[in-house]
């Protein structure tokens, strides 16, 4: 009885031993953990953030609070910043634009990764990181064209892909490329199984170890 118990409790927690490395590319407070590299949408959360070993502090209009001090005091202490961005179904893009551009300057000043959203922006957002020759961001749940993405890895970002990325009409397509996995979720073992299947789907649909080059992208850039 007592070696039946010791077998099946080394059964169900054998996949998640084996799983350690598993990194999810982009994820919202929830359980502290190291598997996860967490950001937020308001700079309200600073103190949560900053508790996990990556993570970043953002500033997007589902955020209630865009205080840009609170960002640069991330970005000096070993945060990242994110999720900042562009998102259509807000109003006032020209408040949208300058909340961007003087976060971004604070990831350029300070080099730390920007973590972008973009609801329907693509042009614009590419237009700004260019112009300010941005090269250290990511595409956080990326579902544009191929050719877009490309023009965003050509000026130094990393594409990431969520579950939502097989809805895109580019799915195939940019599982071509080099990119990262992410399941935009809270942390914790739910989050932690969403992205295990994900790498698995995408695993089988390329025949490479995703949740491995996964892995290896994400700790490259956020060193
Ligand atoms: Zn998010």
């Amino acid at each position: 009885m007592h070696i039946c118990f010791h077998a099946a409790a080394l059964l169900f927690f054998l996949p998640y031993c084996y799983n350690m490395a598993m990194l999810d590319a982009h994820a919202h407070i929830g359980k502290l953990t190291g598997n996860a590299f967490v950001c937020t949408a308001g700079t309200e959360d600073l103190n949560k953030a900053r508790l996990f070993p990556h993570w970043a502090l953002g500033a997007i209009p589902e955020g209630k609070e865009h205080d840009m001090d609170k960002l640069y005091q991330a970005a000096l202490s070993g945060g990242h910043v994110g999720e900042i961005g562009l998102d259509r179904r807000y109003p006032d893009m020209d408040r949208q634009i300058e909340v961007f551009r003087d976060a971004l300057e604070i990831a350029k000043e300070c080099g730390r990764l920007a973590v972008i959203h973009s609801v329907r922006e693509y042009g614009m957002i590419y237009r700004i990181l260019s112009d300010m020759r941005i090269e250290r961001f990511m595409m956080h749940g990326y579902t544009g064209s191929e050719e877009m993405a490309e023009r965003f890895m050509r000026l130094g970002g990393i594409i990431s892909l969520s579950p939502r990325a097989e809805r895109a009409k580019s799915f195939l397509k940019l599982l071509h490329l080099p990119f990262v996995t992410e399941t935009d979720m809270p942390t914790g073992d739910e989050e932690m199984r969403a992205l295990d299947a994900w790498n698995r789907r995408l695993s089988d649909l390329t025949g490479r170890d995703i949740e491995k080059e996964s892995e290896r992208i994400m700790r490259e850039a956020l060193c």
